[in-house]
């Protein structure tokens, strides 16, 4: 088993357990390494309008990133990354940027969550799918992940098709929408995270979809791996079955990270 690399903390106030049980979860699986990768600080609204349910306080990040370099410490040598999920707001690059300089991460999932201030992922929102046209809420959904991609702000593109988690379709083939956002993601140089709690969700299928993933294949775009998990015992949950599929799709590595740098681990 190699690596989990999107793995949340309670410090986002929407997931559980300690961070020693995460690590002692992703040990007992078996995996090479375990990165941490909690919501990042929603910067992009205004302090008061912060969602405590939905991202750590700004006065967290610091614990958050203390906190992992004690267990890399206190677990060494067996590795532990310094991740972050953090939000693409288009216009918000610099501020992100900003947040991003002041510390040393291993790497930086790209993740949108939210489609004009509306977050499209969280079930309490699920009513609002009924304003819009689907195949209009989709190609804006996947134009704001192209403009992620092409901000080279991220080292990963998170979760690809989470517009997709409530099984709403958008009454279109995608493959173009998809071969155009492959192109700024190849160009990005970013590599694409294929998500295991899109099995999870209603839509029960992999973030990104198996035909977007044969895709990254033949666009040499290399992936990454992440359960998504919230609780201790989601941690590389479903990995046998998304190995399986990257090898039958051709891929016969995934990717780690150390300080922003990629390296490549076999599957
Ligand atoms: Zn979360
Ligand atoms: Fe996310
Ligand atoms: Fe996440
Ligand atoms: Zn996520």
């Amino acid at each position: 088993m190699p690596v989990d690399y999107h793995v949340h903390t309670k410090l986002c106030g929407h997931a559980e357990g300690e961070m020693e049980e995460y690590i002692a979860a992703a040990q007992r699986r078996g995996l090479q390494e375990i990165g941490f990768s909690d919501h990042i600080p929603m910067y992009f609204l205004p302090v008061e309008e912060r969602d405590p349910s939905v991202a750590m306080r700004e006065e967290d990040l610091p614990r958050y990133i203390q906190k992992i370099k004690d267990l890399q410490q206190k677990f060494y040598p067996w590795p532990i990354k310094i991740g972050i999920e953090a939000d693409y707001t288009p216009g918000m690059e610099m501020r992100l940027a900003e947040i991003l300089r002041q510390y040393d991460f291993d790497y930086v999932l790209g993740s949108i969550h939210f489609i004009n201030g509306w977050g499209f992922d969280n079930p309490a929102n699920i009513h609002e799918y009924k304003k819009y046209d689907l195949w209009e809420l989709y190609q804006q959904y996947f134009y704001t992940l192209g403009q992620a991609a092409g901000s080279g702000l991220f080292d990963v593109i998170a979760h690809p098709d989470l517009i997709k988690k409530f099984g709403f379709n958008p009454g279109h083939d995608l493959g173009g929408v998809y071969r155009e956002v492959l192109q700024q993601i190849s160009d990005s140089g970013a590599c694409v995270e294929i998500n295991t709690a899109g099995l999870r969700v209603p839509k029960n299928e992999v973030y990104p979809s198996p035909e977007f993933i044969k895709l990254c294949f033949e666009s040499k775009i290399p992936v990454c791996l992440g359960s998504d998990a919230h609780r201790p015992e989601l941690v590389g949950a479903d990995f046998h079955l998304v190995l399986e599929l990257l090898r039958s799709i051709g891929y016969n590595q995934v990717v780690t990270f150390n300080k922003r740098n990629r390296n490549y681990c076999r599957i």
